[in-house]
């Protein structure tokens, strides 16, 4: 996705060789604009996939997804980075280790939300050991449900997350994928 790509280097910032600050349009601040067309290209990808349901994981995630849901029209659902104060089984929970905070936090999703019918397609604004992503996956195949694709916003291609989501045979489709990052230095593939 040109534009996109054209954004994170115009604005982006490599805060190491392996962090990516893109707070001007995704992470603090938000370019509506930009996050409608993101909604765009997942549509145009993901159109025939048989999807019925978004996921997504607060808080970086909601912007590009809300506007791939209405696009698509179809319900979405944010993924709580909380444990339930509840755990009465009307919940599935997973333990996820945070790439930037490198600490772990309960992944929560309410029962209330999925069904064994549902093929979800995941979104996130960025993809780096695919720690999130299979956080996300563990609770919708828990419920027995189907993942029918895996969205990125920002691929970090360098790290791990992208061949283990391949290998594992899910469909993702990252619209800007970094080969290297360095000081100085943003490099797609
Ligand atoms: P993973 O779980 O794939 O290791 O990391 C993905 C999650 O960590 C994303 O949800 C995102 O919030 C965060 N993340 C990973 N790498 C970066 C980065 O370079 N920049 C920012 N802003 N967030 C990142």
């Amino acid at each position: 996705m040109d534009i996109l790509k054209e954004r994170i280097l115009q604005e982006g910032r490599a805060l190491s060789e392996t962090v990516l600050k893109v707070d001007s349009f995704l992470n603090h601040g938000v370019d509506a604009r930009l996050m409608y067309d993101i909604g765009t290209y997942f549509k145009e990808y993901y159109k025939n996939h048989g999807i019925t349901k978004i996921f997504t994981i607060e808080s970086s995630g909601i912007a590009p997804t809300v506007m791939t849901a209405m696009q698509m029209e179809l319900p979405m659902v944010t993924l709580k980075k909380q444990s339930s104060k509840i755990l009465n089984g009307d919940v599935y929970q997973t333990t996820v280790h945070s790439f930037t905070k490198g600490s772990d936090y309960e992944l929560t999703l309410s029962k209330k939300y999925i069904s064994p019918e549902d093929n979800i397609l995941v979104i996130d604004d960025f993809l780096a050991n695919g720690e999130a992503a299979l956080g996300a996956i563990r609770l919708i195949e828990e419920a027995g449900a189907k993942v029918g694709g895996i969205g990125i916003v920002i691929e970090k291609s360098f790290q791990p997350g992208r061949a283990i989501l391949d290998e594992k045979g899910y469909d993702v489709y990252s619209l800007a994928r970094i080969g290297k990052l360095g000081k100085g230095i943003i490099e797609f593939i």
